[in-house]
């Protein structure tokens, strides 16, 4: 079964979105993918998030942030919002990519 992975290296901080069907698969395929060339294979870690729509997508890194932010591999992305255009991170609402301030007034809105 497909599932959702973040692969991340040394730099924890980021991962890399991996389509595979298990953990192992997933770094396989971001170290073939030439994402973590400096890093040595045990401090690569691969984490299952179980929220994550793979439904269409194929095996394999996807590079598309937007579709990362809105599959649910990331919580927010570095990106413009797109409601002000300020490039900033942004967060998926409403099938919106929004920044901190969008997302507030969003809110308010629908109160
Ligand atoms: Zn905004």
């Amino acid at each position: 079964m497909k599932r959702g992975y973040i692969v991340s290296g040394t730099d924890a901080a980021w991962g890399v979105a991996v389509v595979a069907t298990t953990a192992k698969e997933a770094k396989k395929i971001s170290v073939a993918a030439g994402e973590f060339l400096d890093d040595e294979w045990i401090n690569i870690k691969s984490h299952w998030e179980r929220d994550v729509d793979v439904n269409g997508l194929h095996i394999g890194v996807l590079r598309d942030l937007r579709k990362g932010l809105f599959r649910g591999f990331y919580n927010y992305i570095e990106s413009k919002c797109d409601n002000c255009g300020v490039e900033s991170q942004v967060e998926a609402y409403n099938n919106k990519a929004l920044c901190f301030d969008c997302m507030e007034k969003e809110y308010e809105n629908v109160r």
